[in-house]
């Protein structure tokens, strides 16, 4: 078993490092390089942007004719990781969600001419997208839920219903919806496009969160009779599910890449400060307990990381890899609020402080366990996949 990264895809992840650490980290300190909302102000994200495209780091998920960067799913868990050891980093290279999770699925299933028309400019960096799904008291953890109305008629159809916590829907141009066709079971819902600009949908406010924001932040949204023409829809009517399936395979991998550089961080800080504090004679990292704790820490993130690599290796061999998203999706989840809480901790009343980037971190982590498909939602998955698989559940790469 060969773990060695292919030498392009290492190119890039050395460079990924030199950029976060020469030009993004270095921003994180001065208050003026935030925003209202605690993420990175649109004068400066515009600048690192620029050089981050003259650099060829850009939409580096992407295929290559479309200006991207060509990477494997592998090769993205490699580089996502070192974007996100800073908390400005997957914005700057056209990594973040959820535009990263909507290029990838429009990608996979648009039409030429929905590629052109709502894939590209979210490539190209000229539009901010945003997938709307969850819903007031409707789809959530279960999207049989799902009340929002798409009704047909002769020119296409007409949206009803409510959305909410919908990331980026403030400054989003282009919309991934989904909505109720029928009230069948399996292919009860379809996908849709819409763009900001179109009349018949409000947003109803911004909802104010424990954490640091996306651009555009997360939102509630009215729909009050939006008409989407049907070539707008996206693949079959009834695929409404399976395009969601689709999508949230390889975003939750993302979000684990992420979350994976995020943890790392807090660990450098955390070991950093642990070598250099001073109580009872000796510097932190010198206790034993402390060592526990940056031990575990270190061990958790490893496990992650196995994890979010296993599945990156799965999907690129065109596996839907299933059961290994959602492990890694609640180990990494975990892992990251272990490194934030013991970096925190270690920090000491430096770590509550706003000081260094820990205290972000550790308020951001929390919803790492809710979005995306909340932990134990992904347990009872995997319980019912072990019902259904027995020990192939444990199956190598062949299936045995
Ligand atoms: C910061 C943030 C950003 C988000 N961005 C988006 C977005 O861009 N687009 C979008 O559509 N949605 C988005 N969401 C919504 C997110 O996907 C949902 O919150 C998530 O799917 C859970 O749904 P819910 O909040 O309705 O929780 P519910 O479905 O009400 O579940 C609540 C809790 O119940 C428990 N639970 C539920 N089912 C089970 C079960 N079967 N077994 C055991 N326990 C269970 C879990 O603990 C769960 O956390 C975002 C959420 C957050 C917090």
């Amino acid at each position: 078993m060969d773990f060695t990264l292919p030498a392009d895809v290492e190119a890039i992840r050395l460079r990924l490092r030199r950029f976060v650490d020469e030009r993004i980290i270095p921003c994180e300190a001065d208050p003026a390089s935030y925003d209202a909302h605690e993420n990175i102000a649109p004068a400066l994200l515009a600048r690192l942007r620029e050089q981050a495209r003259q650099e060829g780091l850009w939409a580096l998920q992407m295929k290559r004719h479309r200006g991207g960067g060509g990477l494997s799913m592998a090769g993205m868990a490699a580089c996502y990781e070192e974007m996100n050891r800073s908390i400005f980093g997957p914005v700057v290279f056209n990594s973040a969600a959820p535009d990263d999770g909507n290029m990838m699925v429009l990608e996979k299933i648009g039409t030429e001419a929905q590629k052109a028309q709502w894939l590209q400019p979210i490539i190209d960096g000229a539009v901010q997208s945003a997938f709307a799904m969850t819903e007031p008291d409707g789809c959530g953890s279960d999207p049989a839920l799902t009340y929002t109305t798409a009704r047909r008629t002769n020119a296409g159809w007409v949206i009803q219903g409510r959305k909410w916590f919908i990331t980026g829907a403030e400054t989003a141009k282009h919309f991934i919806l989904i909505a109720r066709t029928s009230e069948d079971a399996r292919r009860g819902l379809t996908a849709f496009l819409f763009h900001a600009d179109q009349p018949g949908w409000r947003i109803v406010r911004r909802i104010p969160i424990m954490g640091p924001e996306e651009h555009g932040g997360h939102c509630e949204l009215a729909f009050e009779g939006l008409e989407i023409p049907d070539e707008n829809r996206l693949m079959e009517v009834g695929d409404g599910l399976k395009l969601t399936q689709i999508r949230l395979g390889p975003a939750r991998l993302t979000h684990c890449m992420r979350w994976l550089g995020l943890a790392k961080r807090c660990m450098e800080i955390a070991l950093d400060h642990a070598g250099r504090r001073q109580a009872f004679g000796a510097t932190l990292i010198e206790h034993e307990s402390v060592q526990t704790l940056i031990g575990q820490a270190g061990m958790d993130i490893q496990i992650g990381r196995l994890l979010t690599m296993n599945a990156a290796w799965k999907l690129d061999q065109g596996d839907f890899a299933r059961n290994e998203v959602s492990m890694a999706k609640v180990v990494v989840a975990d892992a990251l609020h272990r490194a934030a809480d013991t970096a925190l901790q270690l920090l000491g009343a430096r770590g509550y402080a706003k000081d260094t980037p820990v205290e972000w971190i550790y308020r951001y982590a929390r919803q790492a366990r809710l979005v995306d498909g909340a932990s134990e939602v992904h347990r009872m998955v995997l319980a019912g996949a072990m019902r259904r698989q027995g020990l192939d559940f444990w199956s190598w790469g062949d299936g045995h």
